[in-house]
């Protein structure tokens, strides 16, 4: 047997340890220990962890790298990141979108992160945002998968043209239905907006993923409506509640009847710490709210929630690099969720959980698989959030597409150690 890549000993994220994985043709064609097979490329794994590719369902592409265009974010609000992102959007080119996101593009392929779900604000009568970002889909097919949402930024019914803007978008071959409800004048408009997105997601048998209650205000509800329209129609695993965050808000009684709600619907949730904890929590005083969604009640009931990063140096965030580790590892701090489950968990929310809010097909270690995998510098899941470990080798469809070296330091200090591998630190299973 001829095949184009193996990679050599590594431990698997379910804990099999050991293990060659090998791919022909794009995609992986055993997994087990001792392959004796010729390959025109051996990645050597030696222990460390191999896992399927990180996966972002929660990005904006358009905004990315955007970071001091016009102007910074005094407050650090999300109010103001949408007013100075107003500011910017009438003077977007698409040559300067498309390249921005390709240069982002690029960093997410190094950092691992070959899929991404990027909203494209439809609120602009050119379309400027959604015409680029649907070129760079096209462009990157090879080497990452990138999932286009119809996101009217400044409100479904507030914006004066969102409406015909999003069937527009959506018929230029964006894939998912956006909303913000939140954003809306008023809560009923916003609950209207929900229910007129989940017609549209319905009507042309979309995926919809909302930004949904992304703020501090407990009375905020649009996801109870959110999970009573995807049951009303049938939506189910294809409808999404993007941050959810008034639930860190809301009155315990109400929350205890509303997780019930969410769980039978089957909507999905996914919760982006790194904005929220930063975003959140603006107007108060102290003690100051941390605003992230309730993650561990929800998946106590069963609802998938994944973790998701948002933005990367644009209005509403001026750090963050595509680094999905980045995101699990402030999860564990943000929420708190400390026990080992919970990490190993985090680990989950930016891999193989992401790729199935997204509906990725052939996505994961397994024989028929497309070969998509990175080798990082860990030894386990919850190693590789602790160290947000290096990505040693990025492979796409079976060929290697990103190598970083180990991150090795010399130590020069007497009678200890030459040099210090990070990895090396590990507790003893
Ligand atoms: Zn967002």
């Amino acid at each position: 047997m001829s095949l184009d890549l193996i990679v050599r000993g590594a431990t698997l994220p379910d804990g099999r340890k050991d293990i060659d994985i090998a791919a022909r043709d794009g995609r992986i064609v055993a997994i087990e220990r001792g392959i004796q097979a010729e390959a025109e490329v051996i990645v050597d794994a030696s222990g460390r962890l191999a896992s399927p590719p990180f996966v972002d369902c929660h990005f904006h592409m358009d905004a990315t790298l955007s970071l001091g265009l016009p102007r910074l974010n005094q407050s650090g609000t999300l109010l103001e990141g949408i007013a100075l992102w107003g500011e910017l959007k009438p003077l977007l080119t698409h040559e300067a979108v498309a390249e921005r996101a390709l240069r982002y593009c690029d960093l997410a392929v190094s950092q691992g992160l070959l899929a991404v779900r990027s909203h494209v604000d439809v609120c602009d009568d050119r379309l400027v945002a959604v015409e680029a970002l649907l070129d760079v889909r096209a462009k990157v097919k090879p080497y990452l998968d990138l999932q286009l949402v119809a996101f009217p930024q400044d409100g479904y019914f507030r914006s004066a043209n969102a409406a015909r803007n999003l069937e527009r978008a959506l018929d230029l071959g964006v894939e998912v239905v956006g909303g913000i409800p939140h954003f809306e004048r008023t809560m009923a408009e916003g609950a209207a907006s929900v229910a007129a997105l989940c017609e549209i997601a319905a009507k042309r048998g979309l995926m919809i993923d909302l930004h949904c209650d992304e703020s501090d205000d407990p009375l905020s509800r649009h996801i109870e409506t959110l999970a009573f329209e995807a049951t009303r129609l049938g939506l189910g695993v294809r409808a999404t509640g993007s941050h959810l965050t008034s639930m860190h808000s809301m009155d315990n009684y109400y929350v205890s009847k509303l997780l019930p709600l969410i769980a039978e619907s089957s909507v999905n949730v996914i919760s982006n710490p790194l904005i929220n904890i930063t975003l959140q929590g603006r107007h108060d005083a102290y003690p100051r709210r941390r605003g992230l969604t309730r993650i561990a009640e929800l998946r106590a009931h069963g609802v998938p929630v994944a973790l998701g990063q948002d933005c990367v140096m644009d209005p509403w965030y001026g750090l963050g690099g595509a680094d999905m580790l980045d995101v699990a590892h402030m999860a564990v701090h943000a929420v708190p969720m400390t026990s080992r489950e919970a990490i190993a968990w985090t680990f989950d929310a930016v891999t193989e959980i992401p790729a199935r809010v997204m509906g990725l097909e052939d996505y994961g270690l397994e024989i028929g698989a497309f070969a998509d995998m990175v080798v990082l510098q860990a030894a386990d899941p919850i190693e590789a959030v602790r160290l947000r470990a290096t990505r040693l080798a990025v492979i796409r469809r079976g060929r290697i597409v990103a190598r970083t070296p180990p991150k090795v330091t010399d130590l020069m200090i007497p009678e200890r150690p030459e040099t210090i591998d990070p990895a090396s630190y590990a507790p003893r299973a």
